[in-house]
């Protein structure tokens, strides 16, 4: 699953943070339509050549949470069109063709990829970006989401960026503390 968001990143060229996944729809062919969904938050069906991802705008909350609500929908739906696609689909003619406990694994990969989607490895540059505030604003995703993938950092990054500014910390007091200090 993490191998699915990475190459589909490297497709649109690793962008940097806010990631914006419109260009990506349109390589798989996803026609994006935000409208009134009256309960669920995204919903995509398979059209003949492509798909159709419905976002919904029928959602309570301030506006920014929304629209954030609404780019983490379009994350979910497309990590479905990116790792389901060998899948039995919905399709506008059969609404039901997956059960409920395989559903429910499938909502959770998506979840996962779309996470890794709007808040890639890469991302993290430095030990700011282990505030779930900091991460949520530069990602541009709620505070949840952006909580939890701080909570699911592998250790290896988390390392990486304590070592870093160990190694910063070092130079500093090295640079300030006598090192290049004449009388
Ligand atoms: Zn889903």
């Amino acid at each position: 699953m993490e191998q699915i968001a990475y190459v589909a990143l490297a497709e649109i060229g690793n962008p940097q943070p806010p990631i914006d996944l419109t260009p990506l729809a349109r390589i798989f062919n996803c026609r994006i339509q935000f409208t009134y969904l009256k309960g669920p938050e995204g919903y995509t069906v398979r059209t003949g050549t492509g798909y159709h991802i419905y976002i919904a705008t029928d959602l309570r909350g301030d506006a920014e949470t929304v629209r954030r609500r609404q780019r983490w929908t379009l994350a979910h739906e497309l990590s479905h069109v990116l790792a389901h696609w060998d899948l039995p689909w919905n399709t506008t003619d059969e609404l039901d063709r997956i059960s409920p406990e395989l559903r429910g694994v499938l909502e959770v990969e998506a979840n996962w990829c779309a996470s890794r989607l709007l808040i890639p490895d890469y991302c993290f540059n430095g030990l700011e970006d282990l505030i779930p505030a900091v991460l949520s604003n530069k990602c541009d995703v709620n505070f949840t989401p952006a909580e939890k993938r701080i909570n699911h950092l592998s250790r290896a990054i988390r390392n990486r960026l304590f070592l870093e500014a160990l190694e910063w910390i070092e130079a500093d007091l090295w640079f300030n503390g006598g090192g290049f200090v004449s009388s």
